[in-house]
């Protein structure tokens, strides 16, 4: 089984290459180019430009639920592109992190290392996030003139990302630039070195010094501070009559200052007149987050002249807030419904300024998701399904008693964190020879409500062959030294909770786990060497840089993700076919 894995990834790489090699072509002319200006660049062999985006926390459902109502960006990005419908994360650690990092590298947790948000860190015993950078030259910098706390890069990414693949095969022509509000998303969409990476954070737009800063960003930073939308309203942008659900999403837990209803003021703590931590709270929950994150693409295609170098540049943007939205609110809610309309509109507008400056079918677009989100457990309660909330900390208590019996220090769980359970040092490797003392806990933590299955690192290292998909999901999941001891699969529905025992959840819902509702996520890609349509084939978001790649000519390490040839323009398609041995028929000449 190893071998045919490895000779698949040799296969993937292989065509990859000839791919890259078939696309050096030059006069190629995918579906898109055809509409587009004359010019000399639109016969290039190259995408000038790469788009990236990445929506945190939006389900595939979304677009099939909503997309009627859509005008602008993401109507396009259905009718004009290829639209994937069976996209899945194929892993079980459906986080943010996780999934910006899979989306950049077109590599699975277990291989590029970026297994969650945060984990514990074994040999200091601490959590870390996935960004969090130990070394002491590193610190980050805030916007015009603000304080930034830490230090963030990408250095725990094991794997370079396509866009630094991008730059370093194209001899540095390329420029990346990337934005988001979470270091943890424009960090791993951008790579480990970057002419920009900016997030969002404590009021301040922010960068590390690894990537150094950037003029427009400081000038839009002083320009348009996002405590400039203070006093501003989020009303709702469609006719009521519009909204899919009632004007309250059961089981939601607005951030202060909300209501369940609409309007949502961005007033901060008691209608405070200045900028104050629930302010920022409420922005980031806000579409003028994503409002903001638009404008800082927008200003850096003008002031960098994206896509008019002579290579291709790359930009990236995360827009975090349908996350922020969808965790308080649910899916099921008037919120997410009108966060994306919004969105939508956004999207028209960066749409149209770079079919204008880059000129349409210049540039390629895609965009997914990080990951899902599952319903509101109790909302989920209504429809007589088993769904509710998986207590952590009572779990971490099971564990511990159900080992009062036999000879372990106490405590013997260092952290429970997402799925990952790990022991103190020295506990596991015990366990390991001690079947009754890991039976016992087995069976406590298998009677807790909401535990579907428990399993042990090691019947998930090396990508076992299994029937079970959640298994090989979180095999997917699996990097050695990082990853926990013993791993909670919940059963579907029930949301893992580390609220202590008795004390209300500070959010209605969340993600992280190996089911559809986090798994399923839109692909769409739209604009050069795109062949448009709907494809329902199976495929995972790790397969969107190996496609990038391939559109530009680049090749990629063996990754876990394949080149989405069904979905490229034909002449691309058909050269794939050829190297594939699949094409019946010999093509005729070009
Ligand atoms: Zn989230």
């Amino acid at each position: 089984m190893a071998c045919q894995k490895i000779l698949k990834k040799l296969r993937i790489t292989h065509i990859a290459l000839l791919l890259a090699g078939s696309l050096a072509i030059p006069a190629h002319a995918g579906a898109q180019s055809k509409s587009s200006a004359a010019t000399p660049q639109s016969a290039a062999a190259r995408p000038k430009l790469v788009v990236l985006l990445v929506v945190d926390q939006m389900r595939a459902d979304y677009v099939e639920k909503f997309r009627s109502q859509w005008t602008g960006g993401l109507k396009r990005l259905v009718e004009e592109g290829a639209w994937f419908r069976e996209a899945a994360f194929s892993y079980a650690a459906t986080e943010t992190c996780v999934g910006h990092a899979t989306i950049s590298t077109g590599a699975f947790p277990s291989t590029h290392g970026m297994i969650a948000n945060a984990w514990l860190d074994r040999k200091n015993q601490k959590m870390v996030t996935c960004t969090s950078d130990p070394d002491p030259n590193v610190r980050n910098i805030g916007y015009a003139g603000l304080a930034a706390k830490g230090a963030d890069t990408a250095w725990r990414m094991a794997v370079p990302s396509f866009a630094e693949e991008l730059k370093f095969q194209s001899g540095g022509a390329t420029r990346i630039v990337s934005f988001s509000l979470k270091a943890r998303s424009a960090i791993t969409m951008a790579g480990h070195k970057a002419d920009a990476a900016t997030w969002f954070d404590g009021g301040a737009w922010v960068t590390s010094s690894t990537y150094g800063t950037m003029p427009f960003i400081e000038e839009q930073a002083k320009l348009h501070p996002a405590k400039a939308d203070l006093g501003k309203t989020w009303s709702l942008s469609l006719p009521e009559r519009a909204y899919w659900y009632g004007e309250k999403a059961f089981g939601a837990v607005p951030p202060d200052g909300w209501d369940l209803t609409f309007p949502h003021p961005l007033r901060g703590k008691s209608g405070a007149a200045e900028a104050d931590n629930t302010f920022y709270e409420q922005w980031a929950s806000s579409p003028y987050a994503d409002m903001a994150l638009t404008e800082l693409a927008e200003k850096a295609v003008d002031a960098l002249k994206l896509g008019n170098s002579n290579g291709t540049d790359f930009l990236a943007v995360g827009y975090s807030s349908v996350d922020y939205v969808g965790h308080e609110f649910g899916p099921r809610s008037r919120e997410i419904q009108d966060i994306l309309v919004r969105l939508d509109k956004d999207l028209g507008g960066l749409f149209a300024q770079l079919d204008q400056k880059v000129g349409r079918g210049n540039y390629v677009v895609a965009l997914s998701a990080d990951h899902g989100v599952a319903p509101i457990p109790e909302d989920m309660q209504k429809t007589g399904a088993d769904a509710g909330v998986l207590h952590l900390p009572e779990l971490q208590d099971r564990i511990e008693r159900a080992l009062e019996p036999f000879n372990y220090p106490k405590p013997a769980v260092a952290r429970i964190t997402g799925s990952d359970i790990y022991f103190v040092p020295g506990v596991y490797d015990k366990l390991q020879q001690d079947h009754a003392a890991l039976q016992a806990i087995l069976d406590a933590a298998l009677a807790q409500p909401g535990v579907a299955a428990i399993y042990r690192a090691e019947e998930l290292r090396d990508r076992p062959a299994t029937e079970s998909p959640e298994r090989r999901a979180l095999a997917n999941s699996y990097f050695p030294g990082r990853s926990g001891d013993l791993f909670i699969l919940p059963k579907p529905y029930w949301l893992m909770d580390t609220a202590p025992n008795g004390k209300p959840r500070s959010y209605g819902t969340g993600h992280g786990v190996p089911y559809s509702y986090d798994q399923h996520v839109p692909v769409l890609l739209m604009g050069f060497g795109i062949q448009p349509g709907e494809y329902f084939q199976s495929i995972t978001p790790a397969d969107i840089a190996p496609t990038l790649a391939a559109l530009c000519g680049v090749t990629l390490a063996p990754r876990d993700g394949r080149v989405l040839s069904e979905g490229l323009a034909k002449r691309v398609a058909a050269s794939a076919a050829i190297e594939q041995g699949t094409a019946t028929t010999p093509k005729s000449k070009p």
